[in-house]
């Protein structure tokens, strides 16, 4: 068989796959170095008590004749998708239209392929790493549009550079830049898609994070139905990464061109690639959007952003250009003049501290650093004051 050509177009590995390596090489040689990691977004904290009480108490009842259960429906199980609806979008879209999935990531693959092999994408640079390489498996480089985000233009992209792209994927707050859409901005760039009939991918998977009263979906803009698809996750909002919960909106109202809905291929695309998320993660769902659970969420972003926040002061004070850090767990920071992978080295060299090469998240992002606030407490204090040594 032939191989799928487009591969030879990503990068041998995914971002993070490289990080661990360049990792693993340092411990080789020095094995003692004891090594702290601001690098992958991944949650550090235990899963809050509520929720685990949902994940529990279905778990054990699987085990008992009366609570046994199978297959559910592909699209998840109502009452999660109806709690979704109501706490987290109140009731701004249909409980109908919400589709339960194993998480942000995995979805945006399944939507790769709904858009087939002829669609032309635009995306924010720098972006979350997932958009760009799916892109590029399903139709290969040269369909693809990058949107520059930098703190010259303010994050918020060109969008005349997206004229020829079918769909833009776009995140806000931004991994890995931090940066938010206002609601002018988003309002933007929905009218832009209604002009000239583009689909939106918004991904929202740090939605929780957002302070004041910034737009935390797409859908609180008039209109947006006719035009976007949102995502989101329950990996950083209650420590679902390994557990596995996310879901995507795909509204009756959003069309193709020739007029036929999106959201009935996309039903077909998930019956027949998906056969729905565990129904454990599901009822983790559940009680997450409990009162209870809401809080419990809320208390653990407040925490994260927290330290955060500690890293946002520790870098201004050492003289770095620093942006994000307020809507998101990600510090966006400029190397005066060095490259990405340099300052990534000499971190960890000189502080042995792991962070994120900009320069992975795309082309703009080279001269900077992603630092990502997860983490324990006294790691983070502990990592502020090996970087507060390392700059003297
Ligand atoms: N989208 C963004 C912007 C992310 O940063 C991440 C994870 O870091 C994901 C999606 C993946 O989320 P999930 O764990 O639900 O697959």
């Amino acid at each position: 068989m032939r191989r799928n050509t487009h591969f030879s177009q990503v990068a041998s590995r995914y971002l993070f796959q490289e990080i661990r390596e360049r990792k693993r090489d340092f411990l080789q040689q020095y094995p003692h170095a004891e090594l702290i990691s601001l690098s992958i977004g991944d949650t550090t904290e235990p899963i809050t008590p509520h929720i685990c009480q949902g994940l529990t108490s279905i778990s054990s009842s699987l085990g008992s004749e009366a609570g046994y259960m199978g297959y559910g429906p592909e699209q998840g199980i109502l009452e999660l998708r109806q709690a979704i609806a109501t706490t987290l979008y109140h009731d701004r879209v249909d409980a109908d239209d919400v589709f339960v999935s194993d998480g942000a990531k995995c979805d945006i693959g399944r939507l790769q392929t709904l858009f087939g092999p002829e669609t032309s994408v635009a995306l924010q640079d720098p972006a979350y790493p997932a958009y760009l390489d799916t892109s590029i498996i399903h139709r290969g480089r040269d369909s693809i549009i990058l949107l520059p985000c930098t703190p010259e233009n303010h994050f918020f992209p060109d969008l005349a550079l997206a004229e020829k792209a079918d769909v833009l994927f776009l995140c806000s707050p931004n991994n890995p830049t931090g940066a938010l859409f206002s609601h002018e901005q988003l309002a933007t760039i929905v009218q832009f898609a209604k002009d000239r009939k583009k689909i939106i991918v918004f991904d929202t998977a740090y939605s929780l994070y957002i302070q004041g009263d910034g737009p935390r979906s797409i859908y609180e803009i008039a209109g947006a139905k006719e035009v976007a698809i949102e995502i989101g996750s329950f990996s950083k909002i209650a420590g679902f990464s390994g557990v596995r919960l996310g879901w995507t909106v795909v509204p009756k109202e959003l069309h193709y061109h020739s007029g036929e809905p999106v959201r009935a291929d996309w039903m077909r695309l998930i019956t027949t690639f998906y056969n729905g998320s565990s129904i454990i993660s599901q009822h983790g769902g559940i009680a997450a959007l409990q009162p209870a659970g809401m809080s419990e969420m809320r208390e653990l972003v407040s925490f994260y952003l927290e330290s955060t926040g500690l890293l946002l002061e520790a870098f201004k004070q050492l003289g770095y250009e620093v942006y994000g850090g307020i809507h998101a767990p990600y510090l966006w920071v400029r190397l005066q003049g060095k490259s990405s992978w340099d300052a990534f080295d000499e971190l960890l060299r000189t502080a042995h501290v792991l962070t994120t090469p900009g320069i992975g998240f795309g082309e703009s992002g080279d001269g900077f650093l992603r630092i990502s606030g997860f983490g324990k407490r006294a790691t983070i204090l502990e990592a502020i004051g090996r970087l507060h040594r390392y700059r003297q």
